[in-house]
């Protein structure tokens, strides 16, 4: 329970609607699990879609005042959530891995990593600049200024509990957006636990709405149908982001939509061997690889290929699988049950096609959802593993020649999230960079995510960027204004 882990304090699990924290309409409540022991460790409130529209209301009352007040105060806002969540980051740590699983140390890379978006934003916040120039025809001038969009809808999933939801909330805030926020209902208690933090930073009441539901493809269907909604920023699946994309079109809501991945990680010969294998290690295994920045297909180069590939499994099989909060664990359980059934089957299917297992590959027994660290090489081109999302701890190895054939490998899935590239020859490496079709690109390194870049994909991995000065803009609209003087 969370008694048990000293977490009480500061966990709420009621919905926040309007500065209150209450109960649903109709009193139901949902289980939260621990994935490591598949025990209840809490149960939180579940909005009915009513609560949804008057969390929307709130959201809306409190919009015209939050847009009044001046940049540097929701910009100081902002700062003091930044310095309560580091202030608390052990504690959010500990909280993130109980509900999620991921190891403590992972849990807590997330907790810096979620606390930075709030200060980034809170320098962000005073430099929403427009701008002022002269009609080509010379007649009148032209006023371009950034004004708030609206109340908007954040919709998280449960793989980075906290760094999903401050990546939304702070440019949303910072922008001067209120926003209900809708986090998975398999991690709500830190997104709960971090609407109270802000409410402690000073975040007037009605800015930050948080509702879970057990219905919520009626709850978010019906918020995006209340005419006050004007943007939806979500994270998840594609599968979801396009169901989302249609039901926005029905009132024309602005979508910024971070989908999934498909992550190539390509290793040419002349890499530095130990760099490409820790960034394998961080790219493919942090967060256990339920992240959509995750390495999912290995695609290295003949020469170096048998290397790697040892290389790789040994650091996979020293891993040490158990519950995330434990002292020394690496690798914590997977989200659920289907989470690692899928895993597992799609490791059956490729092994029956001839991949060949060189560490893991076998589910574990008991209770708790884990799948181990597990390397597989002579994967067919058309096997799950390599065409989808695996969203575990699972690497799959390809052998290339040519530079052409790993680019058209890589770039041959409808997903363009992230690709990885490691090289000692800057040329070749900024030449790969140019030609992968994805919104972001490591170069020699295994992490990329950072507040103060652009987090996106192209293709069916998402439209707009997060972080960076972009993620401001996703919550505003240019406002031209034509003057004649
Ligand atoms: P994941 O594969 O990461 O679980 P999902 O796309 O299923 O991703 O979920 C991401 C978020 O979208 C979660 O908050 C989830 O509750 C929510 N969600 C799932 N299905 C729907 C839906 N039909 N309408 C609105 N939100 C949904």
């Amino acid at each position: 329970s969370l008694e048990g882990f000293g977490l009480m304090d500061g966990v709420k699990t009621d919905l926040l609607i309007g500065g209150a924290w209450r109960q649903g309409a109709e009193n139901k409540r949902i289980d939260v699990l621990d994935p490591s022991t598949g025990q209840v460790i809490a149960d939180i409130a579940d909005a009915t879609v009513d609560d949804g529209l008057a969390a929307v209301d709130a959201a809306s009352d409190a919009a015209a005042s939050w847009a009044a007040t001046p940049p540097r105060q929701r910009g100081e806002i902002l700062r003091k959530c930044f310095e309560l969540m580091v202030a608390r980051a052990e504690m959010l740590a500990r909280l993130i891995s109980l509900e999620n699983g991921k190891a403590l140390p992972d849990a807590r890379g997330e907790v810096a990593y979620a606390a930075e978006f709030f200060r980034w934003f809170s320098e962000e916040a005073v430099r929403i600049n427009g701008d002022l120039s002269l009609a080509p025809n010379g007649n009148n001038r032209i006023m371009v200024q950034y004004q708030p969009i609206g109340v908007s809808v954040l919709i998280t999933p449960w793989n980075f509990p906290a760094a999903m939801a401050t990546r939304k909330m702070a440019p949303a805030l910072a922008a001067g957006c209120t926003v209900v926020l809708k986090p998975a209902t398999e991690t709500p208690l830190t997104a709960y636990a971090m609407a109270a933090l802000m409410d402690e930073a000073g975040v007037p009441k009605g800015v930050v709405n948080v509702v879970t539901s057990s219905k919520t493809a009626k709850l978010i269907s019906a918020m995006l149908h209340h005419p006050k909604v004007r943007k939806l920023s979500f994270t998840g699946s594609t599968h979801v982001g396009r169901i989302l994309l249609r039901e926005a079109a029905d009132q024309v809501i602005s979508c910024s939509m971070e989908l999934g991945g498909n992550a190539p990680f390509v290793v040419f010969d002349d890499a530095d061997l130990e760099k490409a294998l820790d960034g394998a290690m961080i790219a493919k295994m942090r967060n256990g690889g339920e992240a959509c920045t995750a390495a999912n297909r290995f695609y290295v180069q003949a020469g170096i290929a048998d290397k790697f590939a040892r290389g790789l499994a040994e650091r996979m099989g020293a891993m040490r699988l158990g519950a995330g909060y434990e002292e020394g664990v690496t690798c914590g359980p997977m989200i659920n049950l289907a989470a690692i059934e899928r895993i597992d089957e799609w490791v059956r299917e490729a092994v029956e096609d001839g991949a060949h297992v060189l560490v893991g590959g076998e589910m574990g027994k008991g209770d708790g959802y884990f799948y181990p660290p597990t390397v597989v090489t002579k994967v067919p081109g058309d096997a799950n593993l390599v065409r989808d999302e695996i969203f575990g701890p699972v690497a799959p190895i390809t052998v290339f020649e040519t530079m052409d054939e790993a680019i058209a490998l890589a770039n041959d899935s409808e997903y363009g999230l992230i690709a990885y590239v490691y090289t000692e020859d800057m040329k070749k490496g900024l030449q790969v960079a140019d030609r992968f079709e994805a919104g972001m690109v490591g170069l020699n390194r295994g992490l990329v995510s950072d507040p103060a870049a652009p987090f996106g994909g192209v293709k069916q991995s998402g439209l707009g960027r997060e972080g960076a000065h972009h993620g401001i803009l996703e919550f505003c609209e240019a406002k031209y204004t034509a003057v004649s003087w």
